[in-house]
């Protein structure tokens, strides 16, 4: 790309730093000074869209520091190894096989991603398949990102949940730093990771709640971070991680009651999703097994097993999580155990089955045939680690975010960072 602008300026943006002291080299930053971390935005994207209202400016990342000033929307899309620039007025600026940065000139005006706007700046590259953006943001930014999305704004009272909420969301992203590093990027900014908005995210409550806890971190016993996993609803019991995804977690992840002798029921007893209903004709039921069965267990299919006659927990896990989910059929069954049964087991509305905790199981069947199908369960997520509805009960009952971190992660304790 051609440089349209003087360089007079350009060696003293302090962006442009941040960048290339980052670049290879993700991780926490010296004593005191945030972390910067990656987050991928786009992955194998066709096209993007980049534009600020402040002015922005976009360079290449390993050819010098040369970028241009651009003042409107640019266009960036994918061609075989590599990224076709446009500019506002769709005249091609350059074919770049090397990663661009792009940077706001004003950081009142933040970058904006296809009408998204993030803090920090952005890395575009080409992996092959499509374009990756990632966001390069600090820490603290990153984690006002992603708070509302998570926990969503929630009165004065559950002020404590949100702290929590913040300090777990840190924890997970140092505990997890380049976790996706073979892709460019530390984390991904959708429920796989942590769902992350940018700006259009940030809301007053939240971003009062991460400044509150500026650099704090819940730790393991050798101080490091822990992978703080978090869940909307626990139901009234944390789950194991053996429980849900059949493998063990770490010692502060053991499943844990959702209740101390301060309340009569769970401190999570207030989510509207804590008992729920899901009811099923039983040919809808059979349609859903057809679309969804197969993606759990492969050897599945309608004509080699025929029609369902009945489902029956078979066994439950410590947490009371069904861990053995029998589904008889014509000829043969199916087992089905702990998170897999929500993504075997659609809602009617497509969404995966809210949680594996099912405490009541009704298979009505006629003339031979499962004419409904209904099933009674207790909340909402994977249930490991923080229960986010239990931390709210938790925070209108008095106890602060160290005391609510402590609870859901045994063994943990609550630290400053930086
Ligand atoms: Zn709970």
């Amino acid at each position: 790309m051609t440089s349209t602008a003087r360089a007079h300026s350009w060696s003293s943006l302090r962006p442009l730093f941040c960048l290339l002291a980052l670049f290879g080299s993700a991780g926490p930053a010296g004593a005191g000074d945030i972390p910067l971390v990656k987050i991928g935005l786009r992955v194998g994207a066709p096209e993007v869209g980049i534009e600020s209202g402040g002015g922005w400016a976009v360079g290449r990342l390993h050819t010098g520091l040369r970028p241009t000033r651009v003042g409107a929307a640019w266009r960036f899309s994918s061609r075989g190894e590599g990224i076709q620039v446009w500019d506002e007025t769709g005249r091609l600026r350059g074919n770049v096989a090397d990663t661009l940065f792009a940077f706001p000139l004003d950081p009142e005006h933040p970058l904006r991603l296809d009408e998204r706007a993030y803090r920090g700046e952005l890395l575009l590259f080409s992996n092959g398949d499509g374009i990756v953006v990632v966001n390069v943001i600090d820490l603290e930014s990153y984690v006002a990102g992603v708070v509302p999305l998570e926990i969503g704004a929630q009165p004065p009272p559950r002020a404590e949940a949100i702290k929590a909420q913040a300090v777990a969301a840190r924890s997970y992203t140092l505990a997890q730093l380049r976790r996706w590093a073979g892709r460019g990027f530390d984390l991904l900014s959708t429920v796989d990771d942590q769902a992350y908005g940018g700006v259009d995210a940030e809301a007053a409550w939240c971003t009062k709640a991460t400044e509150a806890t500026r650099g704090v971190v819940a730790v393991d016993g050798d101080r490091r971070p822990i992978v703080a996993f978090y869940s909307s609803t626990c139901g009234g019991h944390s789950a194991e991680p053996s429980e849900v995804w059949g493998k063990p977690g770490a010692p502060y992840l053991k499943g844990i009651r959702d209740k101390t002798k301060r309340v009569s029921d769970s401190f999570c007893s207030i989510s509207p999703r804590y008992n729920w209903t899901e009811i099923w004709e039983g040919s809808a039921f059979e349609e859903m097994l057809d679309r969804s069965l197969p993606n759990q267990v492969a050897s599945w299919n309608r004509e080699k097993y025929g029609r369902l006659r009945s489902m029956e927990v078979a066994s439950r896990g410590p947490s009371k999580r069904v861990s053995r989910l029998v589904l008889e059929f014509e000829r043969g069954t199916v087992e089905l155990g702990g998170d897999a049964i929500r993504w075997a087991i659609r809602r009617p509305n497509g969404e995966a089955l809210r949680s594996c905790m099912l405490t009541d199981i009704a298979v009505d069947r006629s003339d031979g045939r499962v004419v409904r199908v209904g099933i009674k369960g207790r909340g909402f997520g994977h249930g490991v680690g923080l229960c986010q509805f239990g931390a709210m009960g938790m925070s209108e009952h008095g106890y602060d975010y160290r005391d609510i971190l402590r609870f859901y992660y045994r063994g943990s304790d609550v630290l400053r960072f930086y």
